[in-house]
This record gives C-alpha cells, sequence and structure tokens, in this order.
C-alpha cells in the first residue's frame, strides 16, 4: 500500500475533498515523526476502524515549533520522514501530511488556543510552560485542515489526551478523540521518539519509571490490613512519596514530577475518585521521559468498608 506524502495544506485538502463529498470517514495520527510501535498502534487503529466503513487515514508528521521552549529540544528532535513512511505503510495509512513550519505558522500568524484553569498548569504544563497551548493550537489547526471524523492519541501523553479531549468538548468540535493504550519495551519502558537519545546506561535506568508506577499502582489498589477505611487522598500522598523515593533512588535519574490526580477530573484524588492517574517526569541526562499508569481504586474502596 503506497502512502501519499502531502507538503502543502491547499493539496491535502483537494486530496480529501472528495472522501468528504462522498461521506467517507477520516481519521487523524498527530505525530511528531521518529515514529515507532506506540504510533504504529494509533494508526493500526485507525486503519481497522476506518477501512470497513471506506474511510481513510490519515498522519501528520510535524516537529510542532511553538510546544518547544527548549530551543535545543526542538533542533535534536530526530526527524526521519522515510522511514516514517515505511512504518505509515505497514500500519495501514494512506496519507502522511508533512508540512514545513512555515506552511503551518505563516509570516503574521497570531491565533493560539489557550485554556484557562489549572488543568493545564499541572504536570507536564508546569514543567514546560506554553507547552500545551502548543499542543492544542496545532490540534486544532490539524482538525481544521484534514477534518476528521475521528483522532488517535495515545495514553502515554496523558495529560494531552486529557486536555484535547476538553477542548474538542469545549469547543463543540465534532470529532471523536480516542485514547490508545502505552506500548511499551519488553523491560516495560514506555515507548518514545526520545529513547533513541539515551546512552545505555541511561536507557538501562530509565526501567525505574514504570518499576515505581506499577509498585505505586498496586499499593493504590492494595486493600492492605490496617488500612481499610484510609481516606484515598492519604493513601495517595503515601504513594506519591513512595514514587518520589523510588526514582530518586536511582542515581541516573533525576526526577521533574511524580503525581497522583483523579483520571477522570484531573483534580486531587479524594474519597468519590474511581481511577487514579499516576504519573512520572524524570531526566536521564538531557532527556526528559513521562509516563503512566491508571489504579482503579473505586470498586476497591467499597471492599474496604466490608472489611
Ligand atoms: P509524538 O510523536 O510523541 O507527539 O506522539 C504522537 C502520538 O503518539 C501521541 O498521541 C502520543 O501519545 C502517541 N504515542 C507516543 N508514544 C506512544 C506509545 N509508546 N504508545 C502509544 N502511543 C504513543
Amino acid at each position: 500500500m503506497t502512502v501519499e506524502v502531502y507538503r502543502g495544506i491547499d493539496e491535502l485538502r483537494s486530496a480529501l475533498a472528495s472522501v468528504r463529498s462522498a461521506g467517507r470517514p477520516i481519521g487523524l495520527v498527530p505525530t511528531m515523526g521518529a515514529l515507532h510501535r506506540g504510533h504504529g498502534s494509533l494508526i493500526s487503529r485507525s486503519a481497522a476502524e476506518l477501512r470497513p466503513e471506506n474511510g481513510l487515514t490519515v498522519v501528520s508528521v510535524f516537529v510542532n515549533p511553538i510546544q518547544f521552549e527548549d530551543r535545543t529540544d526542538l533542533e535534536r528532535y530526530p526527524r526521519t520522514l522515510d522511514a516514517d513512511r515505511r512504518l505509515c505503510e505497514e500500519a495501514g495509512a494512506d496519507i502522511i501530511f508533512a508540512p514545513t513550519a512555515r506552511e503551518i505558522y505563516p509570516d503574521g500568524f497570531s491565533s493560539f488556543v489557550d485554556m484557562e484553569g489549572e488543568f493545564t498548569q499541572k504536570l507536564c504544563g508546569r514543567a514546560r510552560p506554553g507547552h500545551f497551548r502548543g499542543v492544542l493550537t496545532v490540534v486544532c489547526k490539524l482538525f481544521h485542515i484534514v477534518g476528521p471524523t475521528r483522532a488517535y492519541f495515545g495514553e502515554k501523553d496523558a495529560q494531552q489526551l486529557f486536555l484535547l479531549k476538553k477542548m474538542a468538548y469545549d469547543l463543540d468540535m465534532d470529532i471523536r478523540i480516542v485514547g490508545c493504550p502505552t506500548v511499551r519495551e519488553t523491560d516495560g519502558l514506555a515507548l518514545s521518539s526520545r529513547n533513541a537519545r539515551l546512552a545505555p546506561q541511561e536507557r538501562a535506568a530509565a526501567g525505574c519509571l514504570i518499576r515505581a508506577l506499577k509498585e505505586g499502582q498496586s499499593a493504590s489498589e492494595d486493600r492492605l490490613p490496617g488500612t481499610a477505611g484510609t481516606a484515598r487522598a492519604e493513601r495517595a500522598a503515601s504513594v506519591r512519596a513512595s514514587l518520589i523515593a523510588a526514582v530518586e533512588g536511582e542515581p541516573s535519574a533525576r526526577l521533574d514530577y511524580a503525581e497522583l490526580l483523579d483520571a477522570e477530573t484531573f483534580g486531587p484524588v479524594t474519597d468519590e475518585t474511581g481511577r487514579v492517574l499516576l504519573a512520572v517526569a524524570a531526566f536521564f541526562g538531557e532527556t526528559r521521559l513521562i509516563d503512566n499508569v491508571i489504579a482503579d481504586v473505586g470498586s476497591g474502596g467499597k471492599r474496604d468498608e466490608s472489611r
């Protein structure tokens, strides 16, 4: 299956016009390229869902400059379009949209999607001010350019997924935002385009993220004798302390954040919380990695009371 690569907005729109006017659905997978199996899983999911409806899958490959607060990180971001094209073909994509920065942000560009409230200011938002404004703006533009029926995003970027769902809801975008599970290496490390930058020793150390998260997940879900009735907020605080200790215990890791939040509201964990998001970010050398898991504490809470 050959994948067409489009560079310009107008040529992409013309290619998609007949698809749209025939009422065929379009799936969009926004990426920054340097594609790996994690991206591949989003593309295959879109292809599997849309092919039976005679739809097609568009993968955007665009290293979005306005979501990088660090110029070196932007410049060092891997760009591998030929390999990306092969992965797209194997995963079942139909079209790649790989615009230049100038195509997306021509001279005089000055409109942005800004989300108010604390959602954008915690986790990665606190560590990377302006990051989500850049993400929401580019995804909003891609939605307008491509006109997808569905858009696929990874749960690895949990805050991004939460904010995109909120943007689509707040701004009445008639697009289904589909979250896809995190694809991992055999030791559990979440696949990321940034993993390629890790030195061997940093790569080995990076395994501490998922180990810490898994321990935190079972500690959150466990109903240990003597802890029945412990308020979930208290439990969350103690799990957070162990998460921090576990990552800080790895000499090659520099912790950025470790947080537990209510996965539905992105607010603090309370006794009403049913699913807890455990999220961490840490530097290994110059490379910042993030990961998260969900702990189901909802029904467990009821089990507590019946002990
Ligand atoms: P990126 O190219 O890093 O901007 O990622 C593009 C999309 O792929 C985002 O929706 C990510 O959440 C998703 N993604 C990145 N890594 C993974 C992974 N390991 N598993 C599943 N999805 C991923």
